[in-house]
């Protein structure tokens, strides 16, 4: 190189490391800008084929490295990144879903993506209906000629109902709508949901692949091309870049993931059958257990269930009175999200967010972290004497 003075030598160096350095994890390239080689590799590179590098938004070496991990994993065979769970939610939407079309919800949808459904309602000429999640096959007849998308969730934000997801993928699959799962409880760990039938699978990289209860990321994964191509191009006009720290750190998490989860869904098992046996407690919304809509699904179609679960308390509890024995826990902090290592308790006014609620009675959801579950149901017993 030319003779530099001390100011370009501050920007410009002549040494490169050498060569066949290796590790575990992978490097973090932190990029806005991406170099070409020459005017003739930037002409050629196609972004949507993630084969070249073209800018830091479209993928680095770290994105793209998780990205195909979380294909992997999930049995799928393409994904895109999203700064957040709802991030990836809003990105599947705008990029399958036009002015005149319709799309189908659960109920018991994830409260943000059931917010969004009416937004696009309110303001973009898209119909967002909202159906029983147990709607089973049933969904067929919801089905409209305008209908592009059916969105599941299994089971359900908060109320846990398991679906009966092969039946509504059969009959979207038969009138040629896609079904979009939030498969973000299972962690793509213990619900195969490719298999099912299912076209999209939407991850919270927040939660389980995270585990740090420390960073907000969201993935989409698809196993046809096309498919991922459409969505594609609603991460690239929206701009749905991730950073690449944040990237590392769900990368991090991977390995350890289906020891925590199984951790998690061992302690929550012990948890949630000790509150059964409660007098407080009418109803242990857990998917492996009997009282919980949909267990047979649970049954048939999931190999695992993680650390999140609800109980209905016994209707003759006010809200008043739950609400002091949620703060009188002392080793659940009170707070949204889960997948981390510290136990969550959130109560839930679920009769005002859900039609035909059967329930009278105080929904409080938990989630199980990693803490000695003898303490964690000492903690729960000692609660329960301040209702
Ligand atoms: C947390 C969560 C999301 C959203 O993830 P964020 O990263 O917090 O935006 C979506 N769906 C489900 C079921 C979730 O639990």
């Amino acid at each position: 190189m030319t003779k530099k003075s001390l100011q370009t030598t501050l920007i410009h160096t002549d040494y490169v490391a050498p060569q066949g350095f290796d590790a575990f994890p992978s490097a973090i390239h932190h990029a806005s800008t991406v170099l070409f080689k020459d005017v003739a590799s930037m002409r050629s590179g196609e972004w949507k084929d993630k084969n070249a590098y073209t800018y830091g938004l479209h993928g680095t070496p770290t994105t793209f490295t998780l990205e195909a991990r979380l294909a992997e994993i999930e049995g799928g065979n393409h994904c895109l990144l999203a700064p957040s769970g709802l991030a990836a939610i809003a990105m599947v939407d705008l990029a399958l879903l036009k002015s005149g079309d319709d799309v189908l919800l659960p109920e018991n949808v994830y409260n943000p993506n059931r917010e969004l459904g009416r937004w696009l309602s309110a303001d973009f000429g898209i119909t967002a209906r909202y159906y029983d999640p147990l709607v089973g096959a049933g969904i067929a007849e919801l089905i409209q000629p305008n209908t592009k998308l059916v969105w599941t969730e299994a089971p359900g934000s908060v109320s846990m109902e398991v679906p009966d997801l092969r039946a509504i993928c059969a009959a979207a699959k038969e009138k040629g709508v896609l079904v979009a799962l939030d498969n973000t409880w299972s962690a793509g760990i213990a619900l195969r949901a490719f298999d099912l039938g299912v076209d999209i699978v939407m991850q919270a990289l927040t939660k389980y692949q995270s585990g740090g209860s420390d960073v907000l990321m969201g993935a989409v994964i698809t196993r046809e091309k096309a498919l991922i191509d459409r969505i594609a191009m609603a991460h690239m006009r929206l701009g749905m870049g991730v950073s690449a720290d944040d990237a590392w750190l769900v990368m991090r998490g991977l390995p350890t993931m289906k020891l925590r989860f199984d951790a998690h869904d061992a302690a929550a098992r012990k948890v949630a059958a000790w509150l059964k046996n409660r007098p407080e407690i009418a109803k242990v919304l857990h998917p492996a257990f009997e009282d919980c809509p949909g267990h047979e699904h649970f049954k048939r179609d999931f190999t695992g269930a993680g650390g999140l679960f609800s109980v209905m308390f016994d209707a003759r509890y006010t809200e008043a009175q739950t609400d002091r024995f949620v703060d009188a826990l002392d080793l659940f902090g009170i707070g949204y999200s889960w997948g981390g290592a510290n136990s969550l308790v959130m109560p839930y006014r679920i009769q005002g967010m859900r039609r035909n609620w059967p329930d009278a009675g105080i929904l409080v959801r938990f989630n199980i972290g990693l803490e000695d579950t003898d303490d964690l149901i000492a903690d729960l017993e000692q609660a329960f004497g301040k209702l």
